[in-house]
């Protein structure tokens, strides 16, 4: 039995079963992708222009032992000069505008620009607020939009598997 079918096996018999699975096998799928895309490596450097912190808590959720997304070749980075792509979560509040705007400035090309959430779609719950300039795409060139309030880690895999196919 490998260690992948062990795994599974401990989880089933802990009741644990749904989304982990499907989780792993897209997660391979997502490998294979960056791979050949990305010469295995994609790199993510998040900005955060007015979120409650939900989205940031399911990214961050993203990284950990449970869905380890790091091993199927995504990272996320530090410094917007070693991104691939920025994603960015929240309204963008009108005091984070400049912010994100230097941010994409500092990428190399070429860029992406993926946003998480119904907030950075159009404002979300926050839409229309006095000190919201509006939805990502309001600011910077949207590449992809991940739907969700907030998106799970297992939406995150399935839309970069969409997009990048
Ligand atoms: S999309 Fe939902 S979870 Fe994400 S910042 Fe907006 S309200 Fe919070």
């Amino acid at each position: 039995m490998s260690v992948f079918d062990k795994v599974i096996a401990a989880r089933l018999a802990r009741g644990i079963v749904t989304q982990p699975i499907e989780y792993e096998k897209r997660g391979a799928e997502l490998k294979d992708l960056i791979a050949a895309k990305f010469s295995r490596s994609f790199f993510i450097r998040e900005v955060d222009t007015g979120s409650c912190g939900a989205c940031e808590s399911e990214i961050i959720a993203a990284t950990n032992p449970l869905y380890d997304l790091q091993r199927y070749g995504v990272s996320f980075v530090a410094s917007p000069r070693h991104a691939d792509a920025l994603l960015v979560t929240g309204p963008v509040s009108k005091n984070m505008v400049l912010a994100l705007k230097k941010t994409y400035d500092a990428m190399p090309e070429p860029k992406l620009v993926i946003s998480a959430g119904d907030c950075a779609l159009n404002g979300g719950v926050f839409k229309g607020s006095y000190y919201i300039a509006g939805g990502v795409n309001a600011v910077l060139p949207v590449t992809l939009h991940i739907p969700g309030c907030p998106p799970t880690p297992l939406t995150l895999v399935k839309a970069l598997i969409s997009f990048l196919r």
